[in-house]
């Protein structure tokens, strides 16, 4: 049998594929990959009979998986890392955070947002879901340096730097539809920062808006306790959720990212509407906003993602650190040990953070998916011995055990290496900035 001419063939020791027939692969694994996306995998030797290429890795002892999918997160928030900690929510975003945000501009964000990019590579994460200010210089970033994302200008009801009122938002939003178009590999989706930044015309915009442009639309709700006494003061007494429900932006188009502080009938009616949540342990722990019951929205079938915040209220941007929390968190509210096993986990840090994507196959090495990969080094001590690959991805490693990050088919971290070669620049540009930040903070 003649095999077939393929761009990349990366071999490995084992494979979690997330494809329903032959999840896990053990004792010598292949994949092949051709124009971005997965062409096979399957055992090391059937692969190499099956294909062929002038470029073949052989990555070792090492476990082949889908990239992650960090599902709520603010990258350009790297340059505030370590800033401000231990503090409330409110206290931490309005008092130390929002200041320091009144004086970005477009340089600032696109080095912030490069390094959470190269954080994410280095860690294992190939697709993330982005809001923050100017964040077309995200898009762009990311478009340059091969990451997967969905990001969108967060929306306010007070001035922001990258439009003016409603209308001037919504302009940006056409534009950004048509630049990053739905599917491809960066795209938009609205993004209402919460009911306690905005108001009734601003979301009623955002909502009729991601219907006109046929968008995802995402946003932090039910945060905290403080958040919904705001929202009870702000909109008649009514907490966050039913608020949004009122508005229409509770859908199978909506993300909601947090949702800690909930209530039994709003929990109904989240799972009755189709929206999609994204679970976010390390910030809610760190601003002791609380813990979102996860178990019980699974159990009522809720999607639920995994998400790590911005690098100021975690402060990584690494998903396995992520996975494992939202596995133990589930387990100590529980006091169940089977609640969250770690298939369900790493489940939520990729089919289900993929959905919003919507693109086909993503958050599984299945034949067809776009070729979004890692590789982990299983040579390293906290990785030996290997019983269960799946195991050993959501309590054993860490994002630093990732050796090869790919996306679309395109190898962006290697052993080390970042290969667009940028990354020194960023890295001292980046720690000059902590002079700026300071300055700013103290109204300078
Ligand atoms: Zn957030």
């Amino acid at each position: 049998m003649q095999s077939e001419l393929c761009d990349m063939i990366v071999t490995g020791e084992c494979l979690i594929s997330q494809d329903e027939s032959r999840p896990v692969l053990t004792g010598g694994v292949a994949v092949a990959v051709k124009e971005g996306k997965v062409a096979a995998f399957g055992k090391r030797s059937e692969v190499l009979t099956e294909w062929r290429s002038g470029d073949v890795r052989d990555l070792g002892e090492s476990l082949l998986m889908p990239g992650l999918v960090n599902a709520h997160t603010h990258v350009p928030m790297t340059f505030l890392r370590g800033f401000a900690d231990d503090l409330p929510l409110m206290e931490w975003l309005t008092r130390h955070i929002f200041p320091v945000e009144a004086h970005l501009t477009r340089e600032i964000v696109a080095l912030g947002a490069r390094m959470g990019m190269y954080e994410m590579m280095r860690t294992g994460t190939t697709s993330f879901v982005d809001s923050y200010l100017l964040e077309e210089s995200v898009l762009e970033t990311a478009l340059s340096m091969g990451m997967r994302c969905v990001g969108g200008e967060v929306v306010f009801a007070f001035p922001s730097p990258a439009y003016s009122g409603m209308e001037g938002a919504a302009e940006l939003y056409r534009n950004h539809a048509e630049r990053f178009p739905a599917g491809s590999r960066v795209q938009t989706a609205l993004m209402p920062h919460s009911v306690y930044t905005t108001n009734d015309d601003v979301l009623a915009s955002c909502r009729d808006l991601a219907e006109e442009l046929d968008l995802m639309l995402h946003i932090h709700l039910s945060e905290s306790s403080g958040e919904v006494a705001q929202s009870c003061e702000q909109h008649g007494g009514r907490r966050p959720v039913s608020y949004a429900a009122d508005m229409g932006l509770l859908s199978s188009r909506s993300v909601l990212a947090h949702m800690v502080d909930l209530t039994d009938s709003e929990l109904e009616l989240v799972a009755r509407s189709g929206a999609q949540v994204v679970h976010n342990p390390a910030s809610n722990l760190k601003l002791a906003s609380g813990f979102a019951r996860v178990d019980e929205m699974r159990s009522a079938g809720v999607s639920v993602a995994l998400g790590t915040d911005g690098a100021c209220s975690n402060n990584t941007l690494d998903m396995f650190e992520t996975m494992k929390l939202a596995a133990l968190l589930s387990k100590g509210s529980t006091l169940d040990a089977t609640s969250m096993p770690a298939a369900d986990a790493l489940r939520m840090a990729t089919v289900d953070g993929a959905r919003i994507f919507r693109t086909p196959g993503l958050g599984t090495l299945s034949v067809g998916a776009p070729a979004d990969m890692i590789a982990l080094d299983l040579t390293e001590p906290n990785m030996i011995p290997v019983f269960n690959p799946v195991s050993h991805a959501v309590y054993s490693a860490s994002g630093k055990d990732c050796i090869m990050t790919m996306v679309d088919g395109k190898i962006l971290y290697e052993k080390g290496c970042y290969l667009d070669g940028c990354y020194e620049d960023t890295r001292l540009a980046l720690g000059d900035l902590v002079g700026w930040v300071r300055d700013r903070a103290a109204g300078k």
